[in-house]
């Protein structure tokens, strides 16, 4: 063995290509533009060229079958012929339009539940367990790995999400039963294994991020037994378990399961899993898989010191028996940080996205493996680099920095809290006396259609001057008031048609913000986000959604809602400087809010909503963690809102995951009403928020914005019958569970419509 021998890997890499094409064919096809045929040379001409960009960066693991039509999520559930009963599927492999039936729904059948994949904003779609038992109906990653040798002479290495994770996303699994069930996927899986195992595949890559979430002495005992029994399957087969997002629940355990090589996540769980690591050893017949490069941001690395933190354990692990890698798949960062030519020059050398990421992995591995003059060179280059990009003077704001400290220790000394709830209440029934029970409202957006997204770009191109784009928000504005005017919605908003995202719209007023042009990232299904790149310190310029607000409201007599996004979303949704703690650069984003909440009471707006979809998606994945960020994600909220008059009502808005552990948090928030998704997920969180006497206003989202489908009055009457078995009505608004950007109008209005019906019915009923 020659000393350059230090592989190199990558869990996963993006699968939307360089201009979103792959969103692009997706929609077309979608929308009956194009054929299932063009649909698919044009996702196959994508899965090629990524397959080439990671051969051309060096990689010796080149994954497959990483890259999915729609989510990998879903791809395991349908090779495991899991449809859900409610549609019509008589076994065999799942076709595409099937496999987009389950994630999107149909007229008949509402769609599968989606939720965060840990703690990234990527959505995968949940699994449902029926107890029929899972059959293999293809073999896709044998297909991707025949594909990529056939038309590339690339030997892949396939990725499958291993039994235990997939068991563990599964919805339905009664309690208790999930270790039976884990078995019940042996055989799925021995064969899948024994297929790419006469193929002669180089290896197996088997994701198992669930390892690092709280697991029973059991869960690991019946894990190194169903490992061992797919090594009986597949007796010659390198098996490779990657864990990632944060250190292995139980080391020990991992390191003896009966597989060749061993994923770890040195840069998120590093300290764990470094102790762990230097307290434990690592055997002896094993591969050690490193990720070192940071997967999650989109920040250069330090080569420098992490090639000196390798050499630390190469008494532990030889060298010989390394792998070099990311730390989880470049699916959460963009593709390149080279197209990205309008940033500044310092902040642009300041990024790496995933190719970057590559580069910087395969360089590591060249100077750990044999350094030469140049390698050298080379880490030295990226260690000043990062050093001056922290001492940047652009990044710093005394100013905000001294100002915000005197205005915590000013609300500390106060609780950072508003006037008590109850009484909060009293006023917002004396000012708006003309509500009805159960308000009716909406989260905000309102069809984001072609038009809309045209004259944003006629603006921001400069075809268009200031007047005229203001007249044609104005213009919108009033025609969607008139529309909720007409449908008979109690609530109002704007409608938001000035936003393209509702992170990027605050991030672009405030200061301390950078926007990538390409920097596109998969949020779910054909939807990508372009995360803001929050590399400064945060100030508050001038108001952001007063104008619109305002104007909103000079058309109707009605309350309008102002819209804001809360801090914590902000920051979740946003690629956040790595140079100081998240809480810190939270605070900044309250106080600026702080300052747009004031801005809108000024202008008359009584109602406002601080959009927090994305809490729960920063929970640190162990239980350890989550108290010291629950803490400072609350407090954020509070200060961004605690600032506002009593009389006036704050509302937010949660999506897509599972609240029930944080009723607690929910009711630190203290906003007057908070409106979550209930209409995927039936009433379960509704009996939750009982159970834990919730008193705070309630926002139901009685129907499915994710889907085209216009579901009934009678359904959503059924659903707002339910909860008021359970709280009293005078708890509840009536609104979708999301905003409705994504949304034709057609169907948009036909919804809402029946939305307002059903309320009506429900409250002749009292
Ligand atoms: N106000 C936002 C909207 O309606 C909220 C979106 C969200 O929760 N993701 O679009
Ligand atoms: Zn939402």
């Amino acid at each position: 063995m020659t000393a350059s021998s230090v592989k190199t890997s990558a869990a996963g890499y993006p699968r939307i290509g360089y201009d979103r094409e792959w969103k692009k064919a997706l929609e077309q096809y979608w929308a009956k533009k194009i054929s299932a045929q063009e649909l698919e040379q044009e996702l196959d001409k994508i899965e090629l060229q990524r397959l080439t960009k990671m051969q051309q960066a060096g990689l010796d693991y080149i994954p497959v079958n990483d890259y999915s039509w729609y989510d990998h999520v879903l791809d395991m559930t349908t090779m495991f012929g899991l449809i859900p009963s409610r549609y019509s599927y008589e076994g065999g492999e799942v076709s595409p339009d099937l496999m987009f039936a389950l994630a999107r729904g149909t007229q008949d059948a509402v769609a599968c539940e989606m939720t965060k994949w840990f703690n990234t904003n990527y959505h995968y779609i949940v699994p449902e367990w029926e107890g029929r038992a899972p059959q293999l109906t293809s073999n896709r990653p044998l297909q991707a790995y025949r594909k990529a040798k056939l038309q590339l002479g690339i030997e892949g290495k396939p990725v499958i999400i291993g039994p235990y994770t997939y068991v563990r996303s599964l919805k339905g699994v009664p309690a208790g039963e999930r270790l039976q069930v884990l078995k019940q996927f042996i055989g799925v899986y021995s064969d899948i294994l024994r297929e790419l195992e006469a193929e002669g595949v180089p290896c197996v890559q088997l994701d198992e991020p669930a390892f690092v979430l709280a697991m029973k002495p059991e869960d690991w005992q019946a894990v190194q037994s169903v490992y061992e029994q797919l090594r009986i399957a597949a007796p010659t087969l390198p098996l490779w378990v990657q864990t990632y997002f944060d250190a292995v629940s139980d080391y020990e355990a991992f390191v003896q399961l009966p597989v060749n090589t061993l994923g770890l996540d040195f840069v998120h769980g590093k300290a764990s899993n470094e102790a762990a690591l230097r307290k434990s050893g690592f055997p002896q017949d094993k591969t050690l898989a490193l990720g070192v490069i940071d997967g999650r941001n989109i920040w250069r690395t330090d080569l420098q010191e992490v090639a000196e933190w390798l050499e630390s354990v190469a008494s532990i692990v030889p060298k010989e028996r390394w792998i070099v890698q990311p730390s989880c798949s470049l699916l959460h960062v963009p593709l390149t940080a080279t197209r990205e030519t309008e940033l500044p020059e310092v902040i642009r050398e300041a990024l790496a996205f995933a190719d970057e990421k590559l580069e910087e992995t395969v360089q590591l591995a060249r100077h750990i493996a044999q350094p030469s003059e140049a390698t050298r060179a080379a880490l030295n280059d990226s260690a000043a680099r990062v050093l001056s990009w922290r001492n940047e003077p652009s990044r710093q704001r005394a100013d905000i920095v001294e100002a915000l400290h005197e205005l915590l220790e000013e609300e500390k000394a106060k609780g950072i809290k508003r006037t008590p709830y109850e009484e909060r209440r009293v006023l917002h029934s004396k000012r708006w006396p003309e509500l009805p029970l159960l308000p009716t409202t909406t989260i905000g957006s309102m069809p984001q259609t072609a038009d809309i997204r045209r004259a944003r770009l006629r603006y921001r191109k400069g075809e268009w001057d200031a007047r005229t784009y203001e007249a044609f928000l104005e213009e919108e504005m009033t025609r969607w008031i008139r529309i909720q005017e007409d449908i008979g919605i109690d609530v109002l908003v704007h409608g938001e048609f000035e936003r393209t995202d509702m992170v990027e719209y605050f991030g672009e007023k405030l200061d301390g913000f950078a926007f990538t042009k390409f920097g596109w990232v998969q949020s779910y299904g054909s939807r990508c986000v372009k995360p803001p790149v929050l590399y400064g310190d945060v100030a508050f310029t001038e108001p952001m959604t007063v104008k619109e607000t305002a104007f909103a409201q000079s058309l109707t007599a009605q309350p309008v809602k102002g819209m804001l996004t809360g801090p914590v979303t902000i920051l979740n949704w946003s690629f956040v400087r790595n140079d100081v703690p998240r809480e810190q650069a939270a605070f900044q984003l309250a106080y600026a809010l702080r300052q747009e909440i004031a801005a809108l009471e000024q202008a008359g707006i009584g109602m406002i909503q601080v959009d927090e979809p994305a809490v729960k998606e920063g929970m640190p994945l162990k239980a350890e963690d989550a108290s010291y960020y629950t803490e400072w994600a609350v407090l954020a909220f509070r200060l961004a809102t605690c600032g506002a008059e009593p009389k006036t009502q704050i509302h937010t808005h949660m999506c897509y995951c599972d609240f029930s552990d944080m009723v607690d948090t929910i009711r630190k928030m203290d906003a007057d009403v908070i409106s979550l998704e209930t209409a995927r997920s039936g009433g379960d969180m509704i009996a939750t928020l009982e159970k834990q006497h919730y008193e705070l206003g309630i926002g139901l989202g009685v129907y499915d914005i994710h889907s085209p489908r216009v579901p009934s009055v009678e359904e959503m009457e059924q659903l707002i019958e339910q909860a008021l078995a359970v709280l009293p009505v005078e708890s509840f608004w009536i609104n979708p569970d999301c905003g409705l950007k994504t949304r034709h109008e057609p169907e948009t209005v036909a919804a809402l419509r029946h939305m307002v019906e059903a309320t009506k019915r429900v409250r002749q009923q009292r």
